[in-house]
């Protein structure tokens, strides 16, 4: 199958203790693809490894290969990894700076400038992110004034404004309420169209709603890696 990543023989350690242990695996592009398990499993640094987030956690230690689109991230440049791998936390993170400012952050990053292209990329990104209706008049606001959700909601618009390869999504709905996690989960799917998505969910019924795969983890170790409807109707 299609492999947006292709991860091969993974152990990642933080000093002596190891997080991962052996995985191999393939994450299909385009896809939902949910990452389950006990706490401390290790779907967090999973995720992690994926934009090389940890790297700077003294003790870090990643064994093994990542490649993304047939490239070793180890020596892909981090400008480019970010670029093609957005990510998504599980507290809405959103500048204390206007709405707009927060969208342009990404394409601002990478060299656009002129305004008119600016305001089409936050618009298309407020759009896709299902936030337009709600912010359009209020692109000047501080981000810090919308509601949880809202912010969330930003936060999928900065993400996405680079037209990344990837999304990767850490818990996005776990300090939401069930409506706003509602509006989440169908924006999920919706962008699954366009992006490869990767979400890290401790909710077993979120992941069998919204992925196509799961991937379950234990104690550091990949245990079973399926399509959902496989694993549903093969209890
Ligand atoms: P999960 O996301 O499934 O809860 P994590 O990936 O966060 O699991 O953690 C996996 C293991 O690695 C746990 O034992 C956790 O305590 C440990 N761990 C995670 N982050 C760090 C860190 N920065 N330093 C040391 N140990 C860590
Ligand atoms: P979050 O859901 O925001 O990752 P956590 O409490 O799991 O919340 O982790 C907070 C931070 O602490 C993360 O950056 C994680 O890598 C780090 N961390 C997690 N477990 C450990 C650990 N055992 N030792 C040191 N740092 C850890």
């Amino acid at each position: 199958k299609d492999g947006v990543f292709e991860i091969e023989n993974l152990n990642v350690y933080y000093g002596n203790k190891q997080a991962l242990k052996n995985v191999t695996c393939t994450v299909p592009r385009n896809k939902i693809t949910a990452v389950v398990g006990p706490s401390g499993c290790g779907k967090s640094t999973f995720l992690r490894v994926l934009n090389r987030m940890n790297d700077l956690i003294p003790g870090y230690r990643v064994e093994g290969t990542v490649k993304l689109d047939g490239e070793d991230i180890m020596t892909l440049d981090p400008v480019v990894l970010r670029k093609k791998v957005g990510m998504v936390f599980q507290k809405p993170n959103p500048f204390p700076k206007s709405v707009f400012d927060n969208v342009a952050y990404g394409p601002r990053i990478h060299g656009v400038k002129n305004k008119e292209e600016l305001r089409n990329i936050v618009e298309r990104s407020l759009k896709q992110a299902a936030l337009w209706d709600e912010v359009k008049g209020e692109l000047k606001k501080n981000a810090i004034n919308f509601s949880g959700g809202q912010q969330q909601r930003l936060c999928i618009a900065r993400a996405i404004a680079v037209e990344p390869e990837v999304l990767l999504l850490d818990e996005p709905t776990s300090a939401l309420d069930p409506i706003a996690t509602q509006k989440i989960e169908k924006l999920i799917e919706e962008l699954s169209e366009k992006y490869t998505i990767v979400i890290v969910t401790h909710n077993l019924q979120q992941a069998l709603r919204i992925s196509d795969y799961m991937m379950f983890f234990y104690m550091g170790e990949l245990v079973e890696f399926d399509e959902t409807n496989v694993m549903t109707t093969n209890p």
